[in-house]
């Protein structure tokens, strides 16, 4: 049976949704799922691994792991592969993902399919499907030549299986050779971040430069709050005003989303806003321009004043879903 590494990304014990989402894909195609997770205090991650259906988990703890580095957990990751000498290598296409993979891309001397939307586990082979030119083409991808394939694949692209409450896998012990190491991570220090990021959110409700100052991002943020799993997002245009931080940013230089919902209030629709969010399964574009680009995209349009749109969708969300 082929075996299939994919790296676990958590944070504050709960492991993020799109781990979730590569373990599920690896049991859909047969092959035995293994998982890497570093970090402190991880028997909870571990518990809910299982319960997402690894098989096994190789799990490198302790205070020199404590926080990411690319080197370190480059490293052990490295030591990983060489212990489960697996045919395909999943790692999400987040932030710490895409600092990550190319990193053990290059340790190991082997390809990467970076930013992945589709995936495709055959026995030891692996084809990936990914956006390329900011999202206006799609390019497959099949990998040839020696093992492993390796592949980031964006949150939200990959449909969870059902948890298994009580299933548990069998976890093996990592650790790491501090001596060899070039650099080690001593603190890191939160920055002002929205409660949930835009990556990981199911709905996004982005504001672009129409939204004037950052004060009247509270009729995005009032919104969100009435929709489940949301978060509230921003143009390049609206960040580069100091409306809010880059983090909230969506964008060829901000962060790629996939939710299941956008909705895209008073933004232009850009070719570089796009590449962030034209793989969202449903769009919704407010603009009072019905010309705008962002309607060529959207499933639906409402030519509109958003400060008077959007408080009727909250006040409508509000009575829809009680
Ligand atoms: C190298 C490079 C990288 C870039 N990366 C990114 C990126 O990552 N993300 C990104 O977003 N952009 C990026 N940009 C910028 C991008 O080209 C656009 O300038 C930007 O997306 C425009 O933001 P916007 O749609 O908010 O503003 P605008 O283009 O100014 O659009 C504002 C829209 O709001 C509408 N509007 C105005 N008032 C209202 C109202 N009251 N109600 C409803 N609608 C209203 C207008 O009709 C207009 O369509 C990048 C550009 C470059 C060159």
């Amino acid at each position: 049976m082929a075996t299939v590494l994919i790296y676990a990304e958590h944070k504050e014990g709960k492991v993020k949704k799109v781990t979730h989402e590569l373990i599920s894909e690896a049991n859909r195609a047969g092959a035995e799922s293994v998982v890497f997770v570093a970090g402190q205090g991880l028997d909870a991650v571990n518990k809910e691994l299982g319960e997402m259906g690894a098989k096994r988990v190789i799990a490198a703890q302790g205070d020199a792991v404590k926080f990411y580095s690319n080197e370190a957990y480059g490293k052990l990751f490295v030591d990983a592969v060489k212990s489960t000498n697996p045919s395909v290598i999943l790692i999400p296409a987040t932030a710490q993902g895409k600092d990550l993979a190319p990193r053990i891309a290059a340790l190991l001397g082997v390809g990467l399919a970076s930013d992945c939307t589709k995936i495709q586990i055959d026995g030891e082979k692996l084809k990936a499907t990914r956006p390329i030119y900011a999202g206006k083409a799609v390019a497959d991808v099949e990998f040839v030549g020696p093992k492993p394939y390796m592949a980031t694949v964006r949150p939200n692209a990959l449909s969870v299986g059902a948890a298994s409450p009580g299933a548990s896998a069998a976890v093996t012990a990592l650790s790491l050779d501090t001596g060899a190491l070039k650099s080690t991570v001593k603190d890191v220090v939160r920055g002002a971040t929205a409660k949930l990021d835009v990556t990981e959110a199911n709905i996004v409700v982005s504001g672009g430069r129409a939204m004037k100052n950052s004060e009247n991002f509270a009729i995005l943020e009032k919104l969100s709050e009435v929709l489940p799993n949301s978060a509230v997002g921003a143009s390049r245009a609206a960040v580069d005003a100091g409306y809010r931080p880059h983090s909230y940013q969506v964008g060829q230089t901000g962060k790629v989303v996939s939710p299941t919902l956008y909705i895209a209030c008073g933004i232009s629709g850009a070719i570089q806003h796009l590449a962030g969010m034209r793989t969202s399964k449903i769009i919704v574009a407010i603009n009072k321009d019905p010309e705008a680009p962002i309607f060529q995209v959207a499933d639906y349009g409402i030519v509109g004043d958003l400060f008077e749109v959007v408080p009727l969708l909250t006040e409508e969300f509000k009575k829809a879903l009680g």
